[in-house]
């Protein structure tokens, strides 16, 4: 899930988002503890200045202690708030409560010196979690009067519910705020990343044939636009340097065709030559096997050469189709027979089966030697005794041109590969042959597939087996070319 970019940003987002918020709400919820204490304290200190005062007025006007405390408490009055006169030895003189708080001294009546003290407790008879402020002081309400305790006590009842209503909206908020920012950093992140899907899904379909496609770039100045354009960049360089390449190949394959031809027809002259002068010298004879091996290879070199000269041309982009009209089954026709001849020499039969009239449009010698390619291949693997079937059939808008042959059949991990350039099933095999001129330099079906595709059409193994194999071709029929046109 984590591989997912998008889920690591709106992660990234709704958690940063969270820890902001947390933070904050920390801090807001202690500030407001901190104000909420002080004005509480503030509130204590004037209670008890108040008390003070109004004592010291109570005995000036010459009540006894214990009528100065309970006119104290009972004059004075504040919300949420407890106040209590205790003697300097700790005994309650007057006291007013307020609900469940009462002002009780906190502590040893000796410990209660003459600046305010401040105390948060628990209210022990109270299971609620409310706590109580208090503060006490010593004072001396009156020349050589004896010193009073005065203690005020404020329910925190107010402050708790203030405190929890922060809580609870920090509770609501918090998790929505999240929630709002991972749904919108997930749009986000679908939106921002959207030309990523699009430009990997463009660049999958570029390979060494489409070089020439470019990715979109939706905005050359962001960062995606600027990688597309970088990549774009690559692709330019990649397809000069595959066009150098492809050049490189046709020219060189040109430039071999002509001294392999001078090798080819000299060795051939030579040998014809010789074969009429009836000369018997042992070392004529050994001129003659030698110049016999060096016209074989020349041969079959010759093919390889023009294989790869009709290839390279290919990927060049040099070798246009030459389109003419002509009979599809005419020119099957004819290369069977062509095959035939080879095929008699080794005791294999080709069976041509063609339907009537079938017009083509197409560069019939490309087709002839996609033909040749296909017989020449079935023939090569047949052994004696065996057929090669040619069959063209006409359906709806394809023709479907089969070559099957009752041979040893391709290796079943060998197919997948067949179509490849310079791929032989057995090149052990394939070296020890070419002493004969029996093998090609597995060019040969790589060609055959392009003359296919040249034309729009296909060219597949259907099947191949122990008992022989099926290649398939099918081309669109010029009716079909024409409904697309
Ligand atoms: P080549 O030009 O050397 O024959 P191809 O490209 O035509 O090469 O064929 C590639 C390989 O496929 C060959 O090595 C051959 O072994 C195998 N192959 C092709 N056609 C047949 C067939 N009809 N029966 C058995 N093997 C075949």
């Amino acid at each position: 899930m984590l591989d997912s970019m998008r889920i690591r940003l709106t992660l990234w987002h709704a958690g940063v988002l969270a820890l902001v918020l947390l933070v904050f709400s920390a801090g807001v919820y202690a500030l407001l503890a901190r104000n909420l204490q002080r004005r509480t304290d503030a509130g204590i200190d004037a209670a008890l200045a108040a008390m003070k005062h109004l004592l010291a007025y109570e005995r000036a006007e010459g009540d006894t202690e214990l009528e100065a405390a309970r006119n104290t408490v009972a004059e004075l009055r504040y919300p949420q708030t407890a106040l209590a006169v205790y003697t300097a030895d700790g005994q309650l003189l007057a006291e007013t409560r307020f609900g469940s708080t009462q002002a009780a001294l906190p502590t040893l009546p000796a410990e209660v010196s003459e600046t305010a003290r401040y105390w948060t407790l628990p209210l022990p008879q109270d299971n609620t979690e409310n706590g109580v402020r208090i503060a006490a002081q010593r004072v001396v309400p009156a020349t050589n009067a004896a010193p009073n305790l005065i203690v005020v006590a404020h329910s925190l009842e107010q402050s708790r519910e203030e405190m929890e209503a922060l809580g609870q909206v920090f509770l609501l908020i918090i998790p929505l705020a999240v929630l709002l920012a991972g749904v919108s950093g997930w749009f986000l992140a679908r939106k921002s990343l959207a030309p990523v899907a699009t430009i990997a899904a463009r660049a999958e379909q570029i390979g060494a044939e489409n070089l020439s496609e470019r990715l979109p770039v939706a905005n050359p100045r962001d960062e995606l636009g600027r990688m597309a354009v970088t990549f774009n960049s690559l692709l330019t360089r990649l397809e000069r340097a595959f066009a150098q390449q492809r050049q490189f190949m046709a020219d060189a394959s040109h430039e071999l065709r002509t001294p392999l031809y001078v090798i080819r027809t000299a060795t051939e002259v030579t040998l014809e030559e010789s074969a009429a002068s009836h000369d018997a010298a042992p070392e004529t004879h050994d001129c003659q096997q030698a110049l016999a091996i060096v016209n074989e290879q020349s041969r079959r070199l010759t093919r390889i050469v023009e294989d790869m000269f009709t290839l390279a041309r290919a990927d060049a982009g040099q070798r246009t189709l030459e389109y003419s009209d002509f009979y599809f089954d005419e020119l099957l026709h004819s290369t069977a027979r062509a095959a035939a001849v080879l095929a008699a020499r080794k005791g294999v039969t080709v069976e041509t089966a063609l339907t009537e009239e079938t017009p083509f449009h197409g560069d019939e010698g490309l087709l002839r030697q996609m033909l040749l390619n296909l017989l020449d291949n079935a023939v090569k693997h047949t052994p004696t005794g065996g057929v090669v079937r040619v069959q063209l059939a006409q359906q709806t808008s394809a023709y479907e041109i089969t070559v099957a042959d009752t041979g040893s059949g391709i290796p079943p991990e060998a197919q997948p590969h067949i179509f490849e350039r310079f791929y032989r099933v057995d090149k052990a095999r394939a070296r020890s042959e070419t002493a004969n001129g029996a093998s090609g330099a597995g060019l040969g079906l790589a060609i055959a597939r392009w003359v296919a595709e040249a034309h729009a059409g296909t060219l597949t193994l259907r099947q191949s087996n122990a008992n022989g194999s099926v290649f398939v071709v099918t081309l669109p029929s010029p009716s079909a070319t024409a409904e697309n046109a």
